[in-house]
């Protein structure tokens, strides 16, 4: 009854497809589940009743102990390319509950992160500790308020329990909502493991899922799947570049169809600009690195692509020509997205050929002085130019008296330029020490107030007051490297 109350409303559509792409199982029980992040805003756009689950009732459903009604649990099975290498994989630690059906007819996937052991576990243990569950929470949520499209965070509970990482940390289970867990990599599974029907299957349900609105006036739909996929792939990372984030494990597996950012693991925010900047201490070869972002979502598009083939076309050399035909135009598509939002960065409404440049001339300099990139964008924001090496130098003030010009050849206002400016530089981003101390604060002293507090300013990140101030900090300069873990 409690559980009616709490305004679950789920359906389990992705369950309706051959039992190839998934397996049924429940969720392993935690000894005492304790709720101790829960996103109300989010609880109330889904349609559930926030004071009917901030208890221990909750918690038991966030844990997995307690099953929601309707709730039809499954891992999900895909395959991807992690590091350029092909693998079989699946839900390892991650249960879907079922897709929330919202107030407003939106559909939601419901998934437990670190809620046992899967057939799709491998070696692992299922299971996840609280640090970066409590990571993922504060970054996806950052990234939807800077509205960017991203899975979000509905709760974080603890297990009560130990898992054995290279110390013994505090379990805990994150609640992941998404468009859908739809993978590039789901896709890759289909069409390694399953039939040209299961795959069919598969494409006509990412389409009436995900892109219903196109599927019915085109004569190829699945050549407009790709294509549409590839559009929101495209505009996604150009806004990731826009940011100054960097995902760190753009696995094929790790990439949504839906156009959602997916999986926080070892991503992060840039705070000097440099494109060669990598966070991921498994990330070696700087594969993922800031600058490579776009040509990986490219290399991920072709393999998306090659699945698709068998239903673009009969033949395959015409199959193949179409798919070509579309990823080309990846890159493009990546830059007019890119080049609009950096237009937007620097105040320009109308287009000039020379904006390109203008920009490239910027992040040139950024780097070659090691100036901290949002920084630098909120400087000329608000025309305050001090206390970085870089603002004093000749080629900037060059550079600066360029872009005034610039700024003269369009018809707008300065003050609706500057409104626009406002608008597309963030003040906050989540940044690393930052995020850090916070997470420090509620895993070794269990001080969540430190997180709160981080949560709060980073659910403005363009509002530019005094008490947001602090968080616009760079790091202190050290000298070691910030590395993240998966
Ligand atoms: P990721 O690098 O986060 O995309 O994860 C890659 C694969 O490893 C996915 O199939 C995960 O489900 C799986 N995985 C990650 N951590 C665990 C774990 N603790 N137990 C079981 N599987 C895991
Ligand atoms: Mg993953
Ligand atoms: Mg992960």
């Amino acid at each position: 009854k409690t559980i009616r109350k709490a305004g679950w409303n789920l359906d389990n559509s992705y369950a309706e497809l051959p039992e190839l792409f998934y397996s049924r199982l429940q969720p392993t029980s935690v000894r005492s589940p304790r709720l101790v992040l829960f996103n109300h805003s989010l609880a109330e756009a889904l349609g559930l009743n926030g004071q009917a689950l901030q208890n221990a009732e909750g918690a038991a459903i966030f844990a997995g102990n307690h099953l929601p009604e309707a709730a039809f649990p499954i891992a999900q099975a895909y395959a991807g390319h992690q590091f350029g290498h092909f693998t079989m994989l699946g839900d390892g630690r991650a249960i879907l509950l079922g897709e929330q059906i919202t107030p407003g007819g939106g559909r939601f996937d419901i998934q437990l992160k670190g809620a046992g052991r899967t057939p799709y576990s491998r070696g692992g243990d299922g299971r996840a500790a609280l640090g970066p569950m409590l990571r993922e929470y504060i970054i996806s949520e950052a990234m939807h308020a800077l509205g960017i499209p991203t899975t979000r965070s509905l709760a974080v509970v603890t297990t009560g329990e130990t898992i054995l990482r290279e110390t013994d940390l505090p379990g805990a289970i994150l609640t992941r909502v998404a468009a859908s867990h739809l993978r590039v990599g789901t896709f890759q599974y289909a069409a390694n493991r399953g039939t040209r029907e299961g795959l069919r299957t598969l494409a006509d349900y990412t389409l009436q899922r995900h892109f219903s609105d196109a599927a019915d006036d085109e004569d190829n739909r699945y050549l407009l799947l790709l294509r549409e996929v590839i559009r929101r792939q495209a505009a996604l990372i150009a806004k990731w570049q826009l940011v100054g984030f960097i995902h760190g494990v753009m696995n094929t597996d790790n990439m949504a169809l839906s156009g959602e950012t997916i999986d926080y693991g070892p991503c992060a925010f840039m705070d000097v600009y440099n494109p060669g900047t990598v966070f991921s201490s498994i990330d070696v070869q700087g594969r993922y690195a800031y600058g490579n972002q776009p040509h990986i979502g490219a290399w991920n598009m072709a393999r998306f692509a090659e699945t698709l083939l068998p239903l673009l076309h009969d033949e395959q050399k015409e199959a193949i020509r179409l798919a070509e035909n579309e990823i080309a135009n990846f890159h493009e598509l990546f830059e007019q997205q890119w080049l609009s939002g950096m237009r937007a960065k620097l105040g320009l409404f109308n287009e000039e050929e020379q904006d390109h440049s203008l920009v490239d001339d910027l992040l040139r300099l950024m780097e070659q002085h090691q100036a901290d990139y949002t920084n630098t964008f909120l400087a000329l924001t608000f025309d305050n130019r001090e206390g970085h090496g870089l603002f004093d130098s000749s080629e900037f003030i060059r550079w600066h008296e360029r872009w005034q010009e610039r700024c003269g050849r369009q018809h707008e206002s300065l003050d609706s330029s500057q409104e626009l400016m406002r608008n597309s530089n963030p003040a906050l981003i989540a940044r690393n020490h930052r995020v850090e101390e916070a997470l420090e604060a509620a895993v070794q002293r269990d001080d969540l107030s430190v997180l709160q507090r981080l949560l709060a300013a980073l659910a403005n990140p363009f509002k530019h007051s005094p008490e947001q101030a602090e968080y616009c900090q760079p790091p202190a300069p050290s000298s070691r490297p910030y590395r993240t873990f998966c």
